[in-house]
């Protein structure tokens, strides 16, 4: 087979090798079989050494581990050892002759189920015992735990999609390229591989179709996957050493500033922040603390939650992000239902017109929040369009005693209009996700669309750079928090647009930070021209790499 699968290459380089698809999640294990009361004895007898070997399998690969697969190794082992799971199953077992696996699946929905109703981040902690869940399922029917599969060599991982909890525990030794069938350019995928170094493609229709084991040949450069390639179409060299880890202070060659700050979500995504060594957090999603609830935290919770952040950076920038409510990210307590378009509607800033006491209840917790601590708070909020919005927020939080106060400009119109959206605030944030979203009218969810959403697109370059001059003009700072960030030779790009602080998920910081400090400031105002002239994303990529020699 020689057809050629064309998708979006997301990060460069080519390599060949046997194609693995992730193994799915277990199916349900069957209701409605009941077992005899004379073999329920030895059927309930599998369940706590199935948990067991799960749990010393977790813990054996936590030891070679570190960082933040470590922790979440850790604690998903942690749980597979809890007896309350395996002693919950082994009682549906013989009382109820329920199968072992049917068992199993039963005591950790209600497990599940008790964390999703406590809301915040203990919900967050129902995926993990699901997880938990499939684990001792796959151990007792002898089949390949779900997730990344293991395999003596080296291999190509095929997916439909990966989330972060599937390669927070990604070997990257293991694994020699990433294709994906759905994910787009901002994908967890995309940020994955720059990060590892690993060649990638994402949205290659058809791929989660081949046969395990069809060797290969994966180009992340020209954006295409070829099964069954000739015999001696090579691969690149092995890719250079990984960067190495974040020395500190982000720069170019030639010493010009550009903050690496992280994106935050959750606890555990900002130990990551802490573990890499960010410069402080560029964008603190509050949104983790509101979700999976059916009414808003109190505000003690709030300033719990936000001042467990703050405390973790002393001395540093933490920016944080009122409530992003609405289309991606809905509340049940705050969404309009029914509405034609929710990307549309009444989301971000917009929800504060019907229900203006949430944001000034979570601008006064942050205010309470940091009066603890010795973080730099700055506050900023998410779906601002016309300057007077900026103005009204920058009052509003500013009534709360948050003095750098900021907006996020994803919408075109802000973007447009810069020097006033600029001028009614302290500094600007481009959050490049949505800005792609409605500059090319083109949902950020649909793979399908893929393309268009590519922060590559020339057309959303050009509204970074009216941006950052205007941000220049100003003498105010300008940074980017979508996932453009974290490409690193699109942040050179950013820079020389005159973007001035750069922040991603963590794990994109030290190769970010090792493209820049390879480049001169002249040399980003050089890619930069290139990029905003380009036709199309992958004339800017590849005229940029050509200007790099690489
Ligand atoms: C963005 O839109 O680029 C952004 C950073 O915000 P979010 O992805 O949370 O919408
Ligand atoms: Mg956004």
């Amino acid at each position: 087979m020689t057809n050629r699968i064309s998708g979006i290459g997301v990060s460069p380089g080519r390599v060949v090798g046997p194609a693995f698809r992730m193994v799915e999640a277990v199916s349900e294990p069957d209701a409605a079989a009941i077992l005899a009361p004379s073999e329920r004895e030895a059927e309930a007898a599998r369940i706590a050494p199935a948990a067991a070997r799960v749990a010393e399998e977790l813990t054996a690969r936590a030891r070679r581990a570190s960082g933040e697969a470590k922790d979440v190794l850790d604690a998903t082992a942690l749980m597979a050892s809890d007896p309350a799971l395996a002693d919950a199953a082994r009682a549906a077992v013989l009382d109820h002759g329920k199968t072992a696996p049917r068992a199993v699946w039963e005591a950790a929905e209600d497990v599940a189920r008790t964390l999703t109703a406590a809301g915040g981040y203990l919900a967050e902690r129902a995926r993990d015992v699901r997880d938990v869940r499939d684990r001792i399922i796959a151990a007792l029917d002898g089949t390949q735990a779900p997730g990344i599969p293991t395999h003596p060599e080296p291999f190509v991982l095929v997916a439909r999609d990966l989330a972060p909890a599937d390669t927070a525990t990604l070997d990257a030794e293991a694994v020699l390229a990433l294709v994906t069938e759905e994910g787009g350019p901002t994908s967890h995928t995309a940020i994955l591989a720059r990060a590892l170094g690993l060649p990638a493609v994402v949205a290659a229709r058809g791929i989660t179709d081949l046969r395990d084991g069809t060797p290969v040949l994966v180009d992340g450069t020209d954006s295409v996957v070829v099964p069954d390639p000739a015999p001696d179409v090579p691969g690149d060299a092995p890719p250079a050493a990984l960067p190495g880890p974040f020395a500190g202070h982000g720069q170019t060659s030639d010493g010009f500033p550009v903050a690496l700050l992280a994106n935050v979500g959750d606890p555990r995504s900002t130990s990551a922040a802490v573990d890499v060594g960010a410069e402080g957090i560029g964008l603190f999603r509050t949104e983790f603390c509101f979700l999976d609830r059916t009414e808003p935290p109190s505000f003690d919770e709030q300033v719990t939650a936000y001042r467990s952040v703050f405390s973790q950076f002393p001395e540093r920038k933490v920016v944080v992000r009122t409530l992003d409510a609405g289309a991606d990210k809905p509340l049940p307590f705050l969404t309009a239902q029914g509405e034609p378009n929710p990307a549309l509607g009444v989301r971000g800033l917009r929800t504060a017109r019907h229900t203006p006491s949430l944001l000034d209840d979570q601008l006064r917790a942050i205010s309470a929040a940091a009066l603890g601590t010795d973080a730099e708070v700055w506050v900023m909020a998410p779906m601002v369009a016309t300057a007077i919005e900026a103005a009204a927020f920058a009052e509003r939080a500013r009534a709360h005693d948050l003095r750098t106060v900021g907006v996020m400009v994803e919408v075109p119109s802000a973007a447009v209009t810069a020097d006033a959206v600029v001028a009614a605030c302290d500094f600007v944030s481009i959050g490049t996700n949505d800005l792609a979203q409605y500059t090319l009218a083109a949902d950020r969810q649909l793979g399908e669309l893929a393309e268009l959403t590519d922060p590559w697109q020339p057309a959303l370059l050009q509204l970074v750079e009216l941006i950052g001059a205007a941000g220049r003009r100003a003498g105010k700072p300008v940074g980017v928090c979508g996932e453009a960030a974290s490409d690193p030779l699109l942040a050179a790009v950013l820079v020389g647009l005159g973007v001035t602080s750069l922040s991603m998920s963590a794990r994109a910081i030290p190769a970010v930070a090792a493209s820049l400090a390879a480049v001169s400031y002249d040399d980003c105002q050089h890619l930069a021209r290139i990029a905003v002239e380009a036709t199309d994303p992958a004339d800017a990529r590849r005229r940029a790499r050509a200007a790099l020699g690489t």
